[in-house]
């Protein structure tokens, strides 16, 4: 209600300090383009439709050409490029400089981003330099249809409701979301559009630190998020000896191992494996939730799941809610039989 009060104060004055437009920051890391960037390009098209506005994709980085074309393939009208040696490594100065830069020219109305390790990091960045709010971590976007401010919904309080805020200024509005909350849109092959290039404001003397090594991650629990099956394991296991048992099944479907928050605390699996609102979000065709009480803040993590199985002994497990399958047992018994039955096809 603030925001809505206030909104007509911050609108911009017609033809003259005009905020327009919508921009995706596409997020491109030493070969690898975080696939949240596509899918918030289909979801700024349907914001920029009800705004009227153009849909822009920025790429800062070194060697971007590939990535510029993927971007048209993917619904950008324009791409705003700066392609620099300074910016091969991601680090957060010479990153937030050059996407600030770029907003203070252009003056876009509403910027993404993936709330992802690199997003989470230069986005608050900006928002600082800019003097601009940022709701982090979105799972839903729309447009409010009185103020046409942007409607950024998000967990709050713990994950115990959902927030929907509106950020009074439109200088613009900033919000992280999610990874694999908005669906991926159409690629579509030969589309391209308007490239505007500029330059990197700083050098390398400027910039105050330094990348000696890049060392990449464990390349399992990046593919989590893209995993078709998952088998994930929650305190119910009971000790971390007990891990074979749910690897054994999820191998014997090809599936992918993860995991709640309860385990990665005990210390049997690392963060990289963890399910839900402090971890990664899936959305896989099937999930096998083993021993999982469905805590509010694992459901959103990946109750946008196809399939749900899930196998629990407590009847009144909040997982059962949201399970389009229930197998009501304790799972030292259940998970040999599933795995003995999954290795026969
Ligand atoms: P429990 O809640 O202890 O559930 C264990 C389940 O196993 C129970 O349902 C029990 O009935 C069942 N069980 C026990 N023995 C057996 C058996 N032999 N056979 C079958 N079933 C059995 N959690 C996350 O997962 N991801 C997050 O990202 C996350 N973020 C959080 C953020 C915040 C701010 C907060 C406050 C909490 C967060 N949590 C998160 C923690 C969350 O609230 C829960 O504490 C956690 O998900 C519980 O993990 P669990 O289901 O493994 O354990």
């Amino acid at each position: 209600d603030y925001a809505k009060t206030n909104a007509a104060k911050s609108a911009p004055v017609a033809g003259g300090d005009v905020w327009s437009g919508v921009w995706i920051i596409v997020e491109y890391n030493h070969g690898r383009i975080a696939p949240v960037s596509w899918e918030l390009l289909g979801e700024g098209r349907k914001l920029a439709d009800v705004i009227g506005c153009e849909l822009c994709a920025v790429i800062t980085g070194y060697q971007v050409d590939h990535v510029i074309r993927e971007a048209f393939a993917y619904g950008a009208e324009k791409v705003y490029v700066i392609d620099d040696p300074v910016l091969e490594n991601f680090r957060t100065e010479p990153y937030a400089e050059a996407i600030t830069g770029l907003v203070r020219k252009y003056q876009p109305e509403i910027i993404l981003m993936g709330a992802t390790a690199i997003g989470r990091d230069v986005f608050p960045a900006v928002a600082t330099r800019l003097r601009t709010g940022l709701t982090a971590d979105c799972t839903v976007l729309g447009i409010d249809p009185e103020t046409k401010l942007l409607q950024q919904t998000r967990p709050a309080f713990g994950g115990n409701i959902m927030a929907t805020i509106l950020c009074r200024s439109r200088r613009p509005q900033m919000s992280t979301v999610r990874p694999r909350v908005m669906a991926m849109p159409a690629r579509v092959e030969g589309r391209s559009g308007e490239i505007v290039r500029e330059q990197q404001s700083m050098t390398e003397d400027e910039i105050r630190t330094k990348v000696l090594e890049f060392i990449p991650g464990d390349a399992k629990s990046i593919f989590l998020d893209k995993a078709e099956i998952i088998v994930a394991v929650g305190l119910g296991i009971a000790s971390q000896k007990n891990l074979p048992l749910v690897e054994e099944l999820a191998d014997s479907l090809g599936a992918t191992l993860a995991c709640t928050r309860g385990v990665v605390e005990a210390g049997w699996m690392s963060h990289d494996h963890q399910v839900g609102q402090t971890g990664v979000t899936v959305r896989p065709k099937v999930y096998i939730a083993i021993g999982i009480s469905g805590a509010i803040q694992h459901l959103v993590g990946m109750e946008t799941s196809d399939y749900i199985i899930a196998v629990n002994n407590d009847p009144e497990a909040g997982i059962f809610r949201v399970a389009n399958y229930g197998i009501l047992g304790d799972l030292f018994q259940v998970v040999p039989l599933l795995t003995a039955e999954f290795k026969k096809r």
